[in-house]
This record gives C-alpha cells, structure tokens and sequence, in this order.
C-alpha cells in the first residue's frame, strides 16, 4: 500500500533529493511537495535549535493535511563565530533568502580569522511527524572549513566558499549527485527513512 507522504518545502531540489532516496529504499511513499497544498501557510521558525524548526515545520504541516508530514531545516555553524548564523543562515544578512548578502556578510565578518581556525559544518535536522502526534526528528552533518574566496557555480546559499573536510573543491563545485553523498541534508534523509518506515506502518492512511 503506497503512502502519500508530504515534505514541508516549496524547493523542488529537496522534493527531488529525498524522492531519489526514497526510491532506494523498500519504503512505497508518495512523496509530494507543499505545491500541493498552495493553502498552507509559512510556519514561523520560532525554535531555537535546528531541530526543534523542523519539528515545528512537520507538526503544523501534519495537523493542516492530514498527512504524515516530513520538514528540514539547515544552516552553517562555524566555528570561530561560536556556532552562528546556525539556525539564522537564511536571513544573516537581515533580509530572508538573500543568499549573495548573508555570504559577503560572513565573508566580511572572518576576513581576519586565519585558516586553521576556520573550521565549520553544515547541520541538517529532519523531522517526521503524523497527524496523531507521533514524531521523531533526525541530524546530518557536513564538516569542512571556508576558503576566503567564492569559487563554484553549483548549490547555493554558502556552498561557494565551503570545502568538506578532505576535499580541495568548495561544495559550489561538486556536482550535485557528489555532494548528495556527502551533504548534511543527504546524511539526515538517509537517516530519515528507516524511522518513516516505522512511523508509517502505525498509520492506516494511504
Ligand atoms: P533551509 O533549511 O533550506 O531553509 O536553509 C537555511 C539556510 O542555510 C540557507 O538559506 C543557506 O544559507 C544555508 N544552507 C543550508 N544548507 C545549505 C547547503 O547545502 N549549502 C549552502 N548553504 C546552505
């Protein structure tokens, strides 16, 4: 019996992301982005750790559609910054989504920090919940360090100037399949999937 599944995102490339993963697995989801339901409304990300959003983002989204909902959210934590922007990536630089500003931003605010100590990660929460209150939230993370440079065209937000520990390349220069393999968002997908397999075989809608 297929499972119509809803992940908590208007980003296609994450619908597309945790679908590839899905298909790898013995799980069978309909997975099916917030597109579907053009009635719901932003959730505020009032929480103060990356998990706690995404649960926030899961429950609200499970309890509007009657699905059993799926949300992310993500950030860089660096190390020299006490793990800030962490969960104000999104809106460093002050406005939402300005992916160029909060980079320039962060870029301005370690031009003095020397190389070994520009340590930081990726962090990913991703949380699953049902529309009668069962929930469980996962984490991926992505270590590396940041170049003082931008360098690549792939990804977004501060992939330009990320390296992933051992690599020379910056995740803005990695294909897309490369660094699904490795990225925080794939290691909290991947680490989803067993836990929505549980979750579901609990719930009797399809
Ligand atoms: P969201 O959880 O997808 O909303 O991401 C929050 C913010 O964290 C983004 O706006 C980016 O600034 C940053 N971020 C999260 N994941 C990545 C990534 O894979 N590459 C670069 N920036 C990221």
């Amino acid at each position: 019996m297929s499972h119509r599944v809803v992940l908590a995102t208007r980003n296609q490339h994450k619908v597309s992301e945790l679908r590839r993963i899905l298909a790898s697995s013995s799980l069978d989801v309909d997975l099916v982005g917030t597109e579907s339901f053009p009635e719901l409304p932003d959730v505020a990300e009032t929480g103060s750790t990356f998990a706690a959003n995404a649960l926030l983002k899961a429950r609200d989204v499970a309890q509007r559609t009657g699905l059993v909902a799926i949300a992310d959210d993500s950030g860089l934590c660096v190390d020299a910054m006490n793990g800030m922007p962490g969960i104000l990536s999104a809106r460093w630089a002050g406005s939402h989504g300005d992916d160029a500003a909060n980079l320039e931003l962060l870029l301005a605010q370690l031009a003095d920090v020397p190389s070994k100590r520009r340590g930081a990660a990726f962090h990913c929460a991703a949380a699953v919940a049902t529309p009668d209150g069962d929930e469980r939230v996962v984490e991926g993370v992505l270590e590396g360090s940041l170049i003082t440079e931008p360098r690549g065209s792939n990804g977004f937000g501060y992939d330009p100037i990320f390296t992933p520990l051992g690599y020379a390349l910056t995740t803005a220069e990695l294909t897309p399949e490369e660094k699904d393999a490795i990225s925080h968002r794939g290691h909290a997908f991947r680490a989803l999937v067993p836990v929505l397999g549980e979750l579901l075989s609990g719930v009797t809608t399809s």
